[in-house]
């Protein structure tokens, strides 16, 4: 399964029909969440789920649409029961307010794709196609974003593709915070320069938003223009974290990384935020990339990487602020991340021929000589 995202331009008479079956749906939403309720305390149990749908009739929406939230729901109280069931904590599902209804389903019918987007019951939506929807359209969903645009994603069918074929290194890769990795090689993926000036800003419309005062117009407006800057971000980091997952996939055939969940156990409450999604994101991507690319991606114990000596294995304790790795025992003198990197790559192929983890012992004078910048495109 793959996901399609294209642009949509409604007329303001369409904007205006989607904007009412969002309230529709919020409205169908809560009342069956409500009904959900009284019935769990009167009798102890839920509705099934030809319960639910039987509910959802006369709604006003498009009927597949409204089945769609009784699915939803369903799907969350399943998810609440099997929670509570393994002693997990899960959220039971919430009201919603109009601002958190985004999205109207199309499960199997009720739109046609041609020059314009056919969906009822809105008619004929202009929509940009800015590529070509490859295998078998399963699904559409309309979704409007906080900044107010709107969006139709379609899901669909891949065709199964023969993986290639890759004969390419092994690489260890650091995850990092001013640069996006470092790798075991001496390469290094950047965090693109403009992504703070973006962030810059984000902070200020964040910081207008907050001087406004609450249910006024001026306060709606502010949070468009924040909800704008938070998406071309969320784009841009989007987009250079799937040119850099397929750029590596295409020189390596192994890619050795730490096991994030370990070493966020290990550092609680240490760069937290947006980095972790980043990287958790970079992650994922590369995993769900790997199979097709013929790569194979590997996660070792991240306890000590940045400590080790890559050369001899002593202990070198540092602050997080020396960028340079020092060992006292044998002289090693490395940057911090890229000996890190080789410690991980060492993880994951230590005893085996192919390993160039163990490095010829050279001493690396500055990482601007040796480490290239790794640039995409
Ligand atoms: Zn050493």
């Amino acid at each position: 399964m793959r996901a399609y995202c294209f642009r949509l331009y409604p007329s303001k008479a369409q904007e205006k029909e989607l904007a009412h079956h969002l309230w529709l749906e919020k409205n169908l939403w809560n009342s069956l969440l409500e009904k959900t309720k009284n019935k769990y305390d009167e009798e102890g149990k839920f509705y099934s789920k030809t319960e639910l749908q039987l509910m959802v009739k006369d709604s006003g929406l498009y009927s597949q649409s409204a089945q769609a939230i009784a699915h939803r729901l369903h799907r969350a109280i399943q998810a609440k029961i099997r929670a509570k069931r393994k002693g997990q904590k899960w959220g039971f599902p919430r009201f919603r307010s109009f601002e958190r209804m985004r999205s109207i389903l199309y499960p199997q019918s009720g739109f046609s794709l041609g020059e314009k987007l056919k969906v009822s019951p809105f008619g004929e939506i202009a929509i940009v196609r800015h590529r070509i929807i490859k295998g078998k359209i399963k699904m559409l969903c309309l979704k409007r974003e906080s900044s107010g645009k709107w969006h139709a994603i379609f899901t669909v069918e891949n065709e199964l593709q023969t993986p290639k074929t890759n004969n390419g290194p092994a690489v260890g890769l650091d995850l990092g915070l001013n640069r996006l990795a470092t790798l075991s090689d001496g390469k290094i993926i950047q965090n693109p320069h403009h992504f703070r000036k973006l962030e810059e800003k984000l902070a200020a419309a964040q910081r207008n938003l907050s001087k406004k005062r609450k249910g006024s117009h001026n306060r709606c407006k502010a949070r468009r223009k924040a909800a704008l800057v938070h998406e071309k971000i969320a784009n841009a980091r989007k987009d250079h974290l799937h040119k850099s997952a397929n750029r590596l996939l295409s020189i390596y055939s192994k890619i050795v990384m730490e096991d994030l969940r370990i070493r966020e156990m290990a550092q609680e409450g240490h760069g937290k935020g947006i980095y972790d999604a980043s990287w958790g994101m970079f992650t994922h991507l590369l995993c769900y990339k790997a199979e097709n690319a013929g790569s194979e991606i590997v996660f070792v114990n991240p306890k000590d990487t940045t400590k080790e000596c890559s050369r001899c294995h002593s202990i070198v304790s540092k602050s997080l602020r020396e960028r340079v790795h020092q060992c006292s025992s044998c002289g090693l003198t490395l940057d911090r991340d890229v000996n890190a990197a080789i410690n991980i790559l060492t993880r994951a192929t230590a005893g085996m021929a192919e390993s160039n983890a163990c490095g010829d012992g050279k001493i690396i004078p500055s990482l601007k000589q040796e480490a290239a910048p790794f640039r995409v495109r």
